[in-house]
């Protein structure tokens, strides 16, 4: 079986956890990979601090004529220059 995470490479740092179906679409629930340190969504610094987690909805391309919706977990981090921000996602 083809490594899931080939399909989405443009989701760099984050790993698929589910994918379900969803009526006539794809829900793909995303989750940052722990190893890598966010960034700041304001500045791109790397930032240590994680304040909290938020899920994100975000309308993706559709495969195999589906029509896909990415969930994705993405962290609210505290960055020394602009407070508190959603880290960056490439
Ligand atoms: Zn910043």
């Amino acid at each position: 079986m083809h490594d899931i995470n080939t399909f989405l490479p443009f989701w760099e740092g984050f790993s698929v956890v589910t994918i379900k179906p969803d009526g006539d679409a794809l829900q793909i629930d995303l989750t940052p990979h722990t190893t890598r340190l966010p960034s700041c969504g304001g500045c791109q610094k790397p930032c240590s601090t994680t304040h909290e987690y938020c899920e994100r909805v975000v309308r993706d391309l559709p495969i195999l004529g589906r029509a896909v919706r990415l969930s994705v977990l993405l962290r609210r981090v505290g960055c020394r220059d602009c407070g508190k921000r959603m880290e960056n996602v490439s």
